[in-house]
């Protein structure tokens, strides 16, 4: 693999491991790009505090620890600093604002919650299927957004026709704006309920560019040598081929 732009740290409170474990990790899996991208704080009305992300008075850190790594690795790897983003409407220009204090290259849209609920938890709930659909939709269509990360988190076991219909919705939609939808191998490596085949052979039909995402959260989840063989497979019984690379 040839760029990685979904790697996490400890400050998220569920990942493990030194930033510079991360980095030789990676450097030993061949790994030439490699992206950073900590669920950022949210300074905003709800779940500021909801344990999973970094704080506020971490964010300073975060970008102050990458940013001297990236210097002294600079010959062996090339590193980016992004973050990992819940797009809140209404609220996502206050976190813009935040994050432009540092020098932060890039987001990733990574959507785990519809209206404060987490999107693995409302497996038949119509209204915030769409909801969630739409969220994402209205995220990517900013042009803040390298990627959209694991687009089919939600886990979905009812009515199949609206599973298609809302999927399609976004597939087109990612499509139309030409941001890449991400592979997460970490779903893949986990058997989570993601990456969902319902959802991937839409993408296909639709022609969406398509990125792998390690979405590391130890620095062992940068050892690939044998999910990504199997993940390629996957992606190529599809029709799909991934980019190696998206623009910063
Ligand atoms: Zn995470
Ligand atoms: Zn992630």
């Amino acid at each position: 693999m040839k760029a990685n732009y979904h790697t996490h740290t400890w400050r998220c409170n569920h990942a493990a491991g030194t930033e510079r474990e991360y980095i030789e990790r990676a450097i030993e899996s061949g790994i030439e790009i490699l992206g950073f991208s900590d669920h950022t704080p949210n300074p905003c009305s709800w779940n500021i505090n909801d344990g999973i992300r970094m704080t506020p008075e971490q964010t300073e850190g975060y970008f102050a620890v990458l940013s001297s790594l990236k210097k002294e690795y600079e010959k062996d790897i090339e590193l980016h600093i992004g973050v990992e983003v819940e797009y809140i409407p209404g609220e996502f220009g206050k976190l813009t604002e935040f994050l432009h204090q540092y020098p932060c290259e890039y987001l990733i849209m990574g959507q785990h919650y519809v209206d404060g609920v987490y999107v693995r938890f409302i497996p038949e709930n119509e209204a915030a299927f769409r909801n969630h659909v739409s969220q994402m939709l209205e995220g990517i269509a900013t042009g803040e957004f390298i990627y959209l990360a694991h687009p089919d988190l939600i886990v979905w076991n009812g009515w199949e026709d609206l599973y298609a219909q809302e999927m399609t919705r976004l597939c087109r939609g990612a499509a139309a704006l030409g941001v890449p939808i991400e592979f997460n191998l970490l779903g893949y490596r986990n058997n989570r309920n993601y990456p969902d085949r319902r959802f991937w052979r839409i993408a296909a039909r639709e022609g969406c560019p398509v990125i792998m995402g390690v979405d590391a959260h130890v620095p062992e989840d940068l050892e690939l040598s044998q999910v990504e063989p199997l993940a390629r497979e996957y992606l190529k019984e599809l029709g799909i081929t991934p980019m190696e690379t998206v623009k910063l």
